[in-house]
């Protein structure tokens, strides 16, 4: 029997108890004063995890209406247009490009490995007049995390007009992004991650050139067009009817970021994510992502070979335990432990103690004890706080 699952998906996160309440308010008026309000409070807190000055639509729908809206508002058809994708969510922004007629060379990146500058140079070298390069920040389907600085220095020393376009659906707000000292033109978030919200609302930032852009590009637009979400903005309005509850909820999650800091964020996610490798890694699993590379947000697990996913995940569910499934070509090869947003080192002690529970009835070779314990020393290490070698010593 459990009362509250421990939700340890790379999101839709567990909410935090004031979020919830604040999706609970009645309906406000979305053309009224007090929506007004909320739309630049959510705007003004989420800048500093942005790292800019610059303006962020906020739009009612999924992530992947965000990524949808950074390519039609930037790219015309047949424009050329490199799609560097280390997993899933990469190929899906460049399918997006795709579907609407861009001419997308792709860069392939192993699974489970961060996409390499100088390849990435290499990709452009006969592509200078690409008109963007789409990149994931965050890759959630391998658990890779890319550096996003060096990606967008490479892209500028060999494509200077490219237009930067990151996916930084899981990323931003779990680790620093500085969108304009990195130069990055266009960053697509999603309210379920970072931002301790339900998901429904996507937010895009764009730089000057990007908004620029968006007069030129010939795509087609309609409910997607960020000019008619920034003329609105102006006004503190969205263009349409927005998904009211969820914007509250994510003023609430903005509210509560902005009082841990940026700092005490990126630390609490550090510490989550080093005790869950740590733990996985103490009950005999192999992780998935390149460590020089590991996300702060979700670690990737290699299923081993003779444990039945669907036994496993089975057991680790009447524990209360949710964790993801591989996507794609990964499914049923790995599995994922989402640690991002809300997250806290007791839920992750916990999600460990469970794999070590659900480990050992299905008979593989654990200690009880180990992974929680290895899990703890990474997470002190994090904070800096040393454990004595042994207890009693
Ligand atoms: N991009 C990344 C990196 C993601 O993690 C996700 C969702 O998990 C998406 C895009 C798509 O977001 P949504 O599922 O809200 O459409």
């Amino acid at each position: 029997m459990t009362f509250e699952p421990n939700l340890r998906l790379p999101g839709p996160i567990g909410l935090p108890p004031s979020v919830r309440e604040a999706g609970g308010r009645q309906m406000i008026n979305h053309r009224g004063p007090e929506f007004a309000a909320m739309l630049d409070r959510i705007t003004a807190g989420m800048r500093p995890f942005l790292g800019t000055s610059n303006d962020v639509a906020i739009l009612s729908c999924a992530g992947t209406g965000g990524l949808e809206a950074a390519v039609v508002n930037m790219l015309s058809p047949g424009d050329r247009v490199l799609g560097v994708s280390i997993g899933s969510f990469g190929d899906r922004i460049a399918r997006i490009a795709e579907t609407y007629g861009a001419a997308v060379t792709k860069l392939d990146v192993e699974w489970g490995r961060a996409a390499d500058p100088a390849a990435v140079r290499d990709a452009l070298a006969p592509l200078s007049d690409a008109r963007a390069v789409l990149l994931t920040h965050n890759e959630t389907s391998t658990g890779v995390l890319n550096p996003i600085a060096a990606l967008a220095a490479a892209v500028r020393d060999i494509a200077p007009d490219a237009l930067v376009i990151v996916d930084s659906v899981s990323g931003v707000g779990t680790v620093p992004f500085d969108m304009d000292g990195w130069g990055v033109d266009v960053v697509v978030t999603g309210s379920q991650k970072a931002w301790m919200a339900a998901p429904g609302v996507a937010m895009v930032a764009a730089s000057p050139r990007a908004w620029a852009a968006m007069e030129s590009a010939r795509m087609p637009r309609f409910y997607l067009d960020l000019r008619r979400h920034r003329e609105a903005q102006a006004t503190g309005q969205t263009p349409w009817t927005p998904a009211i509850g969820v914007f509250c909820q994510v003023d609430e999650g903005v509210r509560l970021m902005t009082a841990e800091g940026p700092e005490a964020i990126f630390r609490r996610h550090e510490a989550c994510a080093a005790a869950t490798r740590s733990g996985v890694a103490a009950l005999g699993f192999e992780l998935f992502a390149d460590p020089d590379h590991a996300s702060k947000a979700v670690t990737a697990v290699h299923l081993p070979d003779g444990l039945d996913w669907k036994a496993f995940n089975g057991a680790l569910r009447r524990r209360g335990l949710v964790v993801a499934g591989g996507q794609g070509r990964l499914a049923g090869k790995i599995f994922r432990v989402g640690h991002l947003g809300s997250v806290t080192v007791p839920e992750i002690l916990g999600a460990i103690g469970v794999l070590e529970e659900a480990s050992i009835e299905l008979g593989r070779p654990v200690s009880p004890g180990a992974g929680p314990a290895a899990a703890q020393r990474a997470a002190l290490e994090v904070y800096g706080i040393a454990a004595a070698a042994r207890v009693g010593a």
